[in-house]
C-alpha cells in the first residue's frame, strides 16, 4: 500500500472527534454566536426554577402555545403547555401520528445549586444583621464567599397574599454578601481542607448594618432591616416561614475570551439544555411524532418532590393525553423516546488527573451523548441501549449535528446522575445528551457557544427525524 492508501484507510477506520471551529462553516459559527445572545437573555431572566418556568411560558405563548385543557383531544399542529406548581412546565407540539406511535420527549431541569434561606433566617450579631442559609444542591461552599449575591423568590404572607422578591440584579440595587477571613489572620484557616474551611452553617449572608435610633431595643439592626422589609414588601419575620427565598450570584451572563467563544454564567446547568430544548420545540416543523419538552425541578437534590421527575407528574400528564384520545398509556410509553438533556463535565486541562482523555467530552466538539452515568460499576445509571444510541447517532450524522460521546470523569473517581433513570422506569427509551461544562456547579460556570447551538440542532433533529 502506498502512503496515500493508508491515509484513506485511516479516514475510513479511525474515529476522530471534530472541533466545530475546524469543521463548521463561518456562516454556521455566526448562527451559533447569534443563538448565544438570546440564550444569555434567557439565563439572565431565569435564575430560579420559578423564573425559568415563567420566562419559558412567556416565550411559548408568543409561539402560539395555549394552556392545556384536560378534557380536550388535540390534533396535528396544536401547541399546549401545562405548568406544575410554578416550578416545572410541560410543553407539547402535536405531530401527524397518533399517540399510540409514541412521543419524543426532551427533558431538562431548571433548578440550580444555590443558597436557600432557612425558615427563620434573620439574626443580629454584634450590630450586623444576617440571613442564615441552607444550601441547595451540590456546592463547593468556599466558592460562595465574597461574591455579590442577589435575592430571588416568593413570600406567602399570613393572609395568603404572595409577594415576589428580586433584589440585586440591577446595578442600582444593593447586593448581599458572605464574608471571608483576611489572609493576614487566615493562617489556621488555610491549613484546613477546601471542604472544611467554609462549612454549610457558616454560609451566613450579610444583609445590613444600620440600626433604629432607640437605646431600649436590643436588636436594633435586625429591627431596622425588618422595618425596611415591612415598608417595601409588607412582610414580617414570621412570613419567612412560608417563603422560598434563595441567594444566587448577582452577575449577568458574559462572554469569555478575546474571541468571545465561551459564555460565563451562573446556572448553565441546566438552562443550557432547557433553552435549546424550548427553541427546538418551537422550530420543529412537519413532525411525525408528537414532541414534548419538560422543564423540571429538583434534579439537583435527586429529583424528589412533586415537581421533580421521580414523581409522576410528567407521566400522568402523558397518560391523560392518551386516555382522552382513547389510547392505552402503556402503549404510548413503550413506543416513546426521550433525550435526558443535561450537562456533562468538559475535559479540563487544568485538572486532567480526573478525566480519561479518550472518553471525555471536549469544549467546542458539540453536543455530548452519554450512554450511561452512575458511580463505580455504573451504579444508579440508566444505560441506554446500543440500538437507541445507534439510532440517535445516525440521525445526528445525517443532519450535520456536531456531537461527541463522553463519560463523566475516570472510572471510580466519582460519578453523577440525571433524570434518565426516572424516564426509563416507564419503559421509555432514554439517553443522556447535553452540553460540556467547565467548572460545573460553581457560582459561575463556562460553556461553548458552538456546543450550545449544537445541542439545539441535536434536539431539533430528534424531534424532526426520529420516528
Ligand atoms: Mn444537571
Ligand atoms: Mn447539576
Amino acid at each position: 500500500m502506498s502512503n496515500l492508501d493508508y491515509e484513506t484507510l485511516e479516514k475510513e477506520l479511525v474515529y476522530k472527534r471534530k472541533n466545530g471551529f475546524r469543521t463548521m462553516s463561518d456562516k454556521e459559527i455566526k448562527i451559533a454566536f447569534d443563538f448565544a445572545e438570546k440564550y444569555k437573555d434567557y439565563l439572565n431572566s431565569s435564575k430560579t426554577e420559578r423564573e425559568a418556568v415563567k420566562t419559558s411560558v412567556e416565550m411559548a405563548k408568543r409561539e402560539g402555545f395555549v394552556e392545556w385543557e384536560s378534557e380536550k383531544t388535540y390534533k396535528e399542529g396544536d401547541k399546549i403547555y401545562f405548568v406544575n406548581r410554578n416550578k416545572a412546565v410541560i410543553l407539547v407540539k402535536f405531530g401527524k401520528l397518533g399517540l399510540e406511535k409514541g412521543v419524543n420527549i426532551s427533558v431538562a431541569h431548571v433548578d440550580c445549586p444555590r443558597l436557600d434561606l432557612k425558615p427563620n433566617p434573620v439574626y443580629e450579631n454584634e450590630s450586623l444583621v444576617y440571613f442564615d442559609t441552607h444550601y441547595y444542591g451540590g456546592i463547593k461552599k468556599y466558592q460562595w464567599v465574597t461574591l455579590p449575591l442577589a435575592l430571588h423568590g416568593i413570600v406567602v404572607k399570613q393572609n395568603g397574599e404572595k409577594v415576589e422578591i428580586c433584589v440585586g440584579e440591577n446595578p442600582d440595587e444593593p447586593v448581599f454578601y458572605i464574608t471571608d477571613l483576611l489572609p493576614h489572620l487566615g493562617a489556621e484557616q488555610m491549613k484546613k481542607s477546601l471542604g472544611e474551611a467554609i462549612t454549610g452553617e457558616a454560609l451566613n449572608v450579610l444583609v445590613g448594618s444600620a440600626c433604629v435610633k432607640d437605646e431600649k431595643i436590643s436588636n436594633a439592626v435586625k429591627l431596622n432591616t425588618l422595618k425596611i422589609l415591612k415598608d417595601k414588601y409588607g412582610i414580617t419575620e414570621g412570613d419567612f416561614m412560608s417563603a422560598e427565598l434563595t441567594l444566587v450570584p448577582a452577575d449577568k451572563a458574559r462572554d469569555i475570551g478575546f474571541d468571545r467563544s465561551l459564555i460565563a454564567s451562573y446556572g448553565h446547568d441546566d438552562r443550557v439544555c432547557a433553552y435549546p430544548s424550548l427553541l427546538a420545540l418551537f422550530d420543529a416543523k412537519d413532525i411525525e411524532r408528537t414532541a414534548i419538552v419538560c422543564l423540571t425541578d429538583k434534579e439537583e437534590i435527586g429529583s424528589m418532590g412533586n415537581t421533580g421527575l421521580e414523581s409522576n407528574y410528567l407521566f400522568d400528564f402523558i397518560e391523560d393525553l392518551a386516555v382522552v384520545s382513547g389510547v392505552n398509556p402503556r402503549t404510548v410509553f413503550r413506543n416513546s423516546k426521550c433525550l435526558s438533556a443535561d450537562v456533562n463535565a468538559a475535559y479540563d486541562p487544568a485538572f486532567s488527573e480526573v478525566y480519561e482523555k479518550n472518553n471525555s467530552s471536549y469544549i467546542n466538539c458539540g453536543l455530548v451523548v452519554t450512554k450511561y452515568t452512575g458511580a463505580r460499576g455504573k451504579s444508579g445509571s440508566s444505560d441506554a441501549t446500543a440500538e437507541f444510541v445507534g439510532e440517535i447517532r445516525r440521525a445526528f450524522d445525517e443532519n450535520d449535528v456536531l456531537w461527541q460521546m463522553g463519560e463523566l470523569g475516570k472510572v471510580d473517581i466519582g460519578g453523577g446522575g440525571t433524570v434518565a433513570k426516572y424516564v426509563a422506569n416507564r419503559n421509555i427509551d432514554v439517553v443522556d445528551v447535553g452540553v460540556p461544562v467547565l467548572s460545573m456547579h460553581a457560582p459561575c460556570e463556562a460553556v461553548s457557544k458552538i456546543d450550545v447551538y449544537s445541542t439545539y440542532k441535536g434536539i431539533l433533529t430528534f424531534f424532526e427525524k426520529i420516528v
